[in-house]
């Protein structure tokens, strides 16, 4: 995921901090939390996860082509089609804080680091939208917890994508 894109060094280093600090804790609710919270860490480098999978269905359902890492692009889209100018970020609720989502928590080992790391992440996003408006894209953001229902989400796509009449 293009969140993970810099300071990759940094992040793992304090995500296995994090892991040591926080493993074993005294309650099972806290334990749980903790597990939770490791297995989407786990997750964040990876690219084709569940949720990305499923919107590349629903892009590909409304007639779409896309394409995949666009490195070249800012932020790195998931999806992205040059000629028809559009980009689709599909962003993990945790990592990106997906507003008012009860995925979008904050651990609270090391809070300053998380709300620090979190308002970058949400700061890189806005500059990458924005750049890629300037540059006449059509961008889309798909919160992983969208992905759950697949009707909704293309419907969402369509309503999206097709905004411009392209
Ligand atoms: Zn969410």
């Amino acid at each position: 995921m293009p969140v993970m894109r810099s300071g990759v060094v940094a992040d793992g280093e304090a995500v296995q901090r994090f892991k040591r600090a926080t493993s074993g804790g005294p309650s099972t609710h806290e334990f749980s939390t903790t597990a939770g919270t490791s297995r989407r860490m786990g997750k964040v480098r990876q690219r084709g996860t569940a949720p990305e999978l499923i919107v590349r269905r629903a892009v590909r359902r409304i007639g779409l082509h896309y394409r995949l890492r666009n490195r070249d692009l800012p932020g790195s889209p998931d999806l992205a089609n040059r000629s028809r100018r559009f980009a689709v970020f599909v962003h993990g609720c945790f990592w990106h804080q997906h507003l008012h989502c009860p995925r979008a928590t904050v651990p609270k080992r090391n809070r300053g680091f998380w709300v620090a790391k979190f308002a970058a992440n949400r700061a890189r996003d806005d500059r990458s939208v924005e750049a890629l408006r300037q540059l006449g894209y059509t961008v889309l953001v798909v919160w992983e917890c969208e992905t759950a229902d697949p009707d909704a989400l293309t419907a969402q796509l369509t309503r999206g994508l097709f905004r411009h009449g392209r």
